[in-house]
């Protein structure tokens, strides 16, 4: 017995669709017709399922019926009804698919955008996935009467009963397919009325491939739209289907027709979105490419057909070249696929290449959504590689916050004695301003990276060099800066002083203390040694790998700042050792402190509180 089952037939929701029921039942809409695209868009699904099953499987209740959707209105008793000759659902598919969330996160999210607007846009509910409870907008109870294809199915009866609970019972014997009536509320009952449905489904039918029927009258004409040659689709058609197959009521930021002819074939009608979905970066939701041999629906989200990067990615790809009774388990091995695939990467890298150098605002729009998942293709997609970096942007030291610049601009910009791209990583932009490390490269105007996404620790590292130039954090020992020589002896004789003392204070702490020449304004900062890792890239290896102890730190020590001179003072006097000792341990506790990794400021307060006390006494 399924856990939620409370009675005989009757079974309760879990408590988040409870709630997302109630979120719904009691909110007001804008775009409440979006149900009907919902409904026919789930019947639609249901005739694709049964006529790739039809094609290798004769052993189904009617195999030879009409596949069609048929939906009847009534104005006098109020009533709206569809019905498809579908797959059908079965007792499980009743429980498990209509009735629970499929996304985590789903209920929070229209919660939120509930709170910000009076109203809820009927169109998040269906990119959600949980498109069939849109219907309650328009009604209070769904029926849903349907028969699952396998031979010896019994027709069952789905009954919403209140905000909580719905049944399920046998019924009297109905030919296979779904049907779904309901009586409209008041407030909708415009949709009871033949010619309004019509008006609606006017934008979406054509896309179905199934012959629709409004109160007996057949209303679409079946026609792929990517068959059709360029110049004779219209954009507001593009538009539509793109909204038909996404579920997104957005218009995209571009598309795709491929015609592609020779040793491969197939056509293809691509989208890049023009906002990113909320369940992006999940993985449950995306609606990817949908798969055709020769017009016929094969498989919904065909994943081989694109690399995780470029999953935001919408649209059909039609080849035949394949056997119409395709599996799963023959698309995710065939060699046909993968070949599509690689064509449709570089088409698709091809369109953001043009955008980012014709159209800036498009390619920033692009980025914005997108950039973080495509980034990602770095350390994936080695045959994609050199063209995916040259479609990086980023902030940098020169530019103000906002403007992005390529690898290649920046190239441009270095001057002529500059061997390396400088780059910091950090969680923003204000935090890495404040990295004494940029002191140096900010007074020699010299060009820094800001590398503030989350996911640049995962791909920068593979980038290694561009332009023969190799990407270097400058927050390394080794970086190359000039030296500045102007320094006598006996100045040098006091800075090996000064410098034995801090290494001799913070000899368990650090890995070596040394002559800083980054440091301009500060008096001492922390760096990473040759083979150590970026401090950002350390928070990664902590948050994957809990026993992971980060390298000792390099500190160094600006010997021109006043506070060091002073040291260098008190200690050729040999006076007062243990004021010295104490600012050494102020000096690199301080820094610690602006890297987020000190552990305990005790010790760093009551010092400080030394030293308040020392500078106040009259
Ligand atoms: P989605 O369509 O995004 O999966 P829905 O909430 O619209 O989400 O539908 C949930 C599930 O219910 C569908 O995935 C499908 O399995 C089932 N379903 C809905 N309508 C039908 C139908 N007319 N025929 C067969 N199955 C259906």
């Amino acid at each position: 017995m399924p856990e939620n089952q409370i009675k005989n037939n009757q079974y309760e929701y879990k408590a988040e669709m409870k709630q997302l029921l109630h979120l719904i039942v009691h909110s007001l809409y804008t775009h409440p017709e979006v149900f009907l695209r919902e409904l026919i868009s789930n019947s639609s699904d249901a005739l694709n399922k049964i006529r790739f099953r039809r094609l290798t499987d004769s052993n189904i209740l009617e195999p030879d019926s009409e596949l069609k959707i048929n939906i009847e209105v009534d104005e006098k008793e109020n009533t709206f009804s569809i019905t498809d000759t579908g797959i059908g659902m079965t007792k499980d598919d009743l429980i498990s698919r209509i009735g629970t969330i499929a996304s985590s996160g789903t209920l929070e999210f229209l919660k939120s955008i509930k709170e910000e607007n009076k109203s809820l846009d009927a169109n998040l509910i269906g990119q959600f996935g949980v498109g069939f409870y849109s219907v309650f907008m328009v009604t209070d109870e769904i029926n849903i009467e349907t028969t699952y294809a396998d031979i010896n199915s019994k027709t069952l009866l789905w009954k919403s009963l209140d905000e909580d609970k719905f049944s399920i019972d046998e019924i009297e014997q109905k030919p296979r397919g779904t049907r779904i009536y309901f009586k409209l509320k008041d407030e909708f009952k415009e949709y009871a009325a033949a010619l309004k449905i019509k008006n609606v489904l006017k934008k979406y039918s054509n896309f179905v491939d199934f012959p629709v029927y409004v109160n007996g009258e057949k209303v679409n004409i079946v026609s792929a739209l990517w068959h059709r040659k360029k110049d004779e689709v219209k954009e507001e058609e593009l538009n539509d289907f793109y909204t038909f197959i996404s579920n997104d009521s957005n218009p995209p930021l571009g598309h795709l027709l491929l015609n592609i002819e020779g040793i491969l074939n197939f056509k293809a009608l691509i989208y890049i979105p023009g906002t990113a979905a909320p369940t992006l970066f999940q993985d449950a939701l995306d609606k990817s490419l949908q798969l055709y041999s020769n017009r016929i629906f094969i498989q919904d989200n065909c994943k081989e057909l694109l690399p995780d990067y470029l999953k935001f990615v919408k649209g059909i790809v039609d080849t035949d070249e394949l056997p119409l009774n395709v599996s799963r388990e023959v698309t995710q091995s065939s060699p046909v696929i993968s070949k599509i695939k690689n064509v449709l990467v570089s088409k698709i890298l091809g369109q953001l290449e043009d955008w980012a150098e014709n159209d800036k605002s498009k390619y920033d729009k692009f980025y914005n959504n997108f950039g973080s998942l495509l980034k990602t293709g770095i350390n994936s997609d080695f045959t994609h590689k050199d063209k995916l970096i040259e479609l990086l942007r980023f902030e940098t030291s020169l530019k103000s916050s906002g403007e992005k610049v390529s690898l290649k601009e920046y190239v441009q910009r270095m001057a002529e004695n500059q061997k390396e791209i400088y780059y910091i990583m950090g969680d923003h932009r204000n935090f890495i301003e404040m990295n004494p490390n940029l002191e140096y490269f900010r007074k020699n105007e010299i060009e820094v990276i800001y590398l503030t996404d989350p996911v640049d620790v995962f791909t920068i590292p593979y980038i290694f060099e561009y332009d023969k130039k190799p990407l270097k954090s400058i927050e390394k020992a080794d970086i190359d800066i000039n030296k500045n020589d102007d320094l006598n002896s006996s100045t040098e004789n006091q800075n090996n002083n000064i410098l034995e003392q801090f290494k001799k204070v913070l000899s368990d702490k650090v890995e070596d203390v040394i002559e800083s020449k980054r440091l301009v304004d500060s008096p001492v900062t922390l760096v990473v040694g040759k083979q150590g890792f970026d401090p950002q890239v350390e928070k990664m290896m902590q948050y994957i790998d809990k026993n992971f102890t980060h390298s000792k730190r390099i500190l160094e020590v600006n010997v021109s700042h006043s506070i060091i001179k002073n040291l260098t003072g008190l200690l050729i006097e040999d006076k007062n050792i243990e004021l010295i000792n104490n600012s050494i341990l102020q000096l690199f506790e301080g820094a610690l402190l602006l890297e987020g990794k000190l552990s305990s400021p005790n010790e760093f307060v009551k010092r400080m509180n030394e030293f308040i006390d020392l500078s106040t006494k009259s």
